[in-house]
């Protein structure tokens, strides 16, 4: 069974040291989060995790998009959309990519090298890589105040505009060597979410792509559980360990073909789990669906955590896949 995380996790800034460093500061060209992303992709690849992230160390995962897409902003730490949403020019995370598989490289030469494990029927053990992640076209779209162009009872016109905009950034992502797009829609739990809309979303997202695609929704994901089947991707991913509610879905859900990412450590507290706790969350997922349908990471996003906490939770995760399997 392979192991992931979601995404995000603790930023530890770092200053400038070396010689090279303090130039670069000196001029302005010193990145101060390239210290964070190295230190979240040597975290995540010492505590064995088989597909990374790149943290997403530099802002939270709606500030990143809003402040790069055109037609939208970030006004006091919120998006805003003020104009047509329009593709960025430019990737806007592609280079963060390929700097952690970079680094994930230089402590394990497997990562990168067998993208096509990963693409199999199976999830291939043995498969090393990092994922692309981008935040949702409806998450996005409702997250955001609505300042101009679009009036605001025409959020599904902002759903696909949004969409065509993070479909370059899907296609540069693959290209840098993403082994997997995943598309986080928190809002789909939320119940404000129009879902015909946001699998429509996704689906232009998707279309073309040729490595798999994963969702990752938190919450309470079982009333809506039949409709995520519905969308498009290869991967669904949700909480298990912090929301003991979604273990029922396990019981009933046929895959219909798809993998499940299940979520087995709580990412809403430092207390680590212990061995066992984690082992009851991943044996359910594997009566039930079998391992080879099954992908282990944390509930969620670890960016709140304490960096002590973080490694220890995906540590205890990756030993207990070990230890069953
Ligand atoms: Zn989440």
């Amino acid at each position: 069974m392979l192991t992931t995380v979601v995404g995000s996790y603790p930023v530890v800034m770092g200053k400038p040291e070396s010689f090279m460093e303090k130039i670069k500061s000196t001029l302005g060209s010193y990145d101060p989060y390239q210290h964070a992303l190295d230190a979240a992709v040597t975290d995540q690849v010492n505590a064995g995790v088989d597909l990374i992230s790149d943290g997403q160390v530099r802002e939270d995962m709606l500030q990143i998009f809003a402040s790069h897409i055109p037609g939208m902003s970030v006004d006091d730490n919120k998006p805003v959309i003020e104009g047509k949403i329009n593709p960025a020019p430019y990737s806007i995370g592609a280079s963060d990519i390929k700097s952690a598989l970079n680094t994930a490289k230089k402590i394990n030469p497997d990562f990168g090298k067998n993208l096509d494990l990963f693409h199999g029927k199976d999830f291939n053990e043995g498969f090393k890589g990092i994922k692309g992640i981008i935040t949702g076209p409806t998450t996005l779209a409702l997250s955001s105040l609505i300042e101009g162009f679009y009036s605001k009872d025409k959020r599904e016109e902002i759903v696909v505009d949004l969409a065509w905009a993070l479909k370059k950034e899907a296609g540069f992502l693959q290209e840098a060597g993403a082994a997997t797009i995943q598309i986080d829609e928190p809002y789909l739990s939320t119940g404000i979410a129009d879902l015909k809309t946001a699998r429509k979303a996704v689906d232009i997202i998707t279309q073309n792509l040729s490595i798999p695609v994963t969702m990752h929704v938190c919450g309470e994901l079982v009333n809506i559980w039949d409709e995520l089947l519905r969308f498009k991707v290869d991967i669904l991913d949700g909480e298990f360990a912090g929301q003991p509610k979604n273990l029922q879905i396990l019981e009933d859900t046929n895959l219909k073909g798809k993998k499940l990412g299940l979520g087995c450590v709580n990412n809403k507290t430092d207390e680590i789990e212990s061995r066992e706790q984690v082992a009851e969350v991943i044996k359910k997922g594997i009566e039930n669906l079998g391992k080879e349908n099954i992908i282990a990471d944390p509930d969620c996003g670890m960016r709140l955590r304490s960096q002590e906490a973080a490694y220890l939770k995906l540590k205890v995760m990756v030993e207990t896949v070990k230890w069953l399997s």
